[in-house]
């Protein structure tokens, strides 16, 4: 039976701004999104039955139809079924290496590598548009996780425009094992509290315009401009995660205090991160941080920047 393993790396936030409501019941984002060296590696195997299965080892990943990497395969049924007749269904194995609801996108990257990997076993020949416009209907982080790199997401952040790639820079990711944040409850609460500010979607284009404010950032990177990117960071959900969760709110203040190039909330949270630019630097505030808190519960990981999406795995396919 024929087989694909990718590997389906993690994203962080390195900006994520509201915008407003969108008609379609989404948020109007605009993000500047970045794949890190941590990830899933998920094997699709032919299995010559009429069914997919999911196998994962992670407690808190569900291997039934709800898991994102299930309906990315469904999905891809529904819009070729003919390649399904030909070629049946597959076993899904995913080696789960990304921390679980962390703001990491995690399940999405998961998707976006089933997406690639049936491709890619039913010989479907889809030109990147049609595979972007399949990842766009299944989750707004998709598209992004199948080409990587570092990009300006807008729209409910499915629209992506490339970044030149920010180099030689190490992320040190830091979070409470039993701790996780439902993204959806942090659009939520955002939406309830700071709802009223929102652009609207009959206000006018210029308008609309001049209340993004990824400019400086987008311009930081474009210019590869580390110093200044650092200073753009930025994360509207920290707004209403820190207050909820103190204790992700001194994990930021900690990293704060180390000599990183500057700290953020990923995503919906609860992850934080800091930014540095060597490995051994960034072993040095893992250990800081670790004496400072001194919490059993606290989990770290050491990444680096990197400027590609779902690949295959070394070895034989
Ligand atoms: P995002 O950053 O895209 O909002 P996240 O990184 O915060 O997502 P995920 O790790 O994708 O969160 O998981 C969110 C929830 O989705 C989990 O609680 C889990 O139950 C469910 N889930 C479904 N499929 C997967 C998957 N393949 N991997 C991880 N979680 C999954």
């Amino acid at each position: 039976m024929r087989s694909y393993s990718l590997i389906a790396p993690a994203k962080i936030n390195l900006y994520l701004e509201i915008i407003g409501d969108r008609p379609d019941g989404y948020h109007e984002l605009s993000m500047v999104l970045q794949s890190i060296d941590l990830g899933d590696r998920v094997e699709i195997r032919a299995n010559g039955i009429d069914e997919f299965r999911i196998h994962c080892q992670h407690p808190e990943v569900p291997c039934d139809r709800t898991n994102l990497a299930y309906r990315a395969a469904e999905l891809l049924k529904t819009a070729y079924p003919k390649a399904f007749e030909q070629y049946g269904g597959a076993d899904i194995f995913i080696d789960k290496q990304i921390p679980v609801a962390a703001g990491l996108a995690g399940g999405s990257s998961n998707a976006a590598a089933v997406l690639v990997g049936l491709e890619m076993l039913w010989d479907l020949g889809l030109t990147q548009p049609e595979l972007q416009d399949l990842a766009s209907q299944l989750g707004s982080d998709i598209p992004f996780c199948i080409t990587g790199g570092t990009a300006l997401a807008t729209g409910r952040g499915n629209q992506l425009e490339p970044l030149p790639d920010l180099e030689g820079l190490y992320v040190i990711l830091a979070k409470y094992r039993s701790l996780g944040v439902s993204t959806a409850w942090a659009y939520q609460t955002y939406r309830q509290q700071f709802g009223s500010t929102y652009v609207r979607e009959s206000t006018d284009l210029a308008a609309r315009q001049k209340r993004v404010h990824s400019g400086p950032i987008v311009k930081a990177i474009a210019h590869r401009d580390e110093m200044k990117m650092v200073q753009c960071l930025h994360n509207d959900l920290e707004k209403v995660v820190l207050p909820e969760y103190p204790q992700v709110l001194k994990l930021r203040q900690t990293f704060q205090q180390c000599d990183v190039l500057g700290t953020l909330m990923s995503g919906s949270g609860p992850t934080v991160f800091a930014l540095t630019d060597s490995r051994e630097k960034a072993e040095q505030i893992r250990a800081q941080v670790q004496n400072t808190l001194g919490n059993p519960d606290l989990d770290f990981w050491i990444a680096k920047f990197i400027n590609t999406g779902i690949q295959l795995a070394p070895g034989i396919h």
